[in-house]
């Protein structure tokens, strides 16, 4: 039997110091993660992503193979802050880079930090803008949604996008439902260890349509210590006696599901 391989669909390792971030990549290899998508949220973030997936490509220089993957991505509460024509310029950015983006993300609605009704309407328009690019560029979209699931589910199903990862979804379990039965895709966190919602989530969505994440450094499954992508492996493990199949089954499935979105 092979070893158990896992990847990492949502992480945030721009936001680890450099001497951290040495120790985290380590020890996410030791545990077997072959793959850690790193989101940026706006102009610097999306920078700073790139940099991390050139700076981890193989030592023959092979970007698309070395264990970073960038998502790049406007997040919901940042298009607030940014002009159209600031909007236009980040998009051309991820355009231009395409060849070394393997998502578009972290990008999405989020209502909690913006309730007002225009900053919902400003939102929805900037995620329709990058749910376009995505279909254009042919790459998956990392979906961020608070107090917005319905509507972001909506969207992403009326522009048949179906290369969609909801990450993190907190939307109750019918709107869980009705997007998988129309193909997106959900990414459990390690949290789950601590989280009967997301427990809930394992159960009513189909194992070909899960993955796996840790929205690294944020949601940690243990108290006083931050979330790294050495702990994916445990949210497949609790995936696995949810769908009482073997660890290495699940492992198998939820990594052939990242390699058929993101590869
Ligand atoms: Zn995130």
């Amino acid at each position: 039997m092979d070893a158990m391989i896992y990847a990492d669909v949502h992480a945030h390792l721009d936001l680890f110091s450099s001497e951290e971030l040495e120790g985290v990549i380590e020890r996410a290899k030791n545990k077997g993660v072959k793959a850690i998508v790193t989101s940026g949220v706006d102009v610097k973030s999306n920078r700073a992503a790139l940099e991390l997936a050139k700076s981890h490509s193989t030592s023959q220089g092979i970007i698309s193979h070395g264990i970073i993957k960038a998502a790049l991505g406007i997040y919901p509460t940042d298009a607030l802050k940014m002009s159209d024509a600031e909007i236009t310029a980040e998009l051309d950015f991820i355009k231009k880079n395409s060849g070394t983006v393997a998502a578009i993300g972290e990008v999405g609605l989020d209502y909690l930090k913006s309730g007002k009704k225009e900053g919902r309407e400003r939102q929805k328009e900037a995620f329709g803008r990058q749910i376009e690019l995505a279909t254009k560029l042919g790459k998956p979209l990392v979906v961020h949604s608070r107090r917005a699931e319905k509507e972001a589910v909506e969207m992403l199903i009326s522009a048949s996008a179906k290369k969609a990862v909801m990450h993190c979804c907190m939307a109750d379990m019918k709107t869980i439902k009705k997007a998988a039965d129309a193909g997106l895709y959900f990414s459990i966190p390690a949290l789950i260890l601590r989280s009967s919602h997301f427990k809930k989530l394992a159960e009513t969505v189909p194992g070909s349509h899960l993955l796996t994440e840790t929205d690294s450094p944020f949601l940690s499954p243990y108290q006083g210590r931050k979330s790294e992508p050495a702990m994916v492996g445990e949210a497949a493990k609790e995936i696995a006696k949810i769908k009482g199949i073997t660890e290495y089954e699940c492992a198998k499935i939820l990594y052939s599901n990242y390699q058929k979105l993101f590869a």
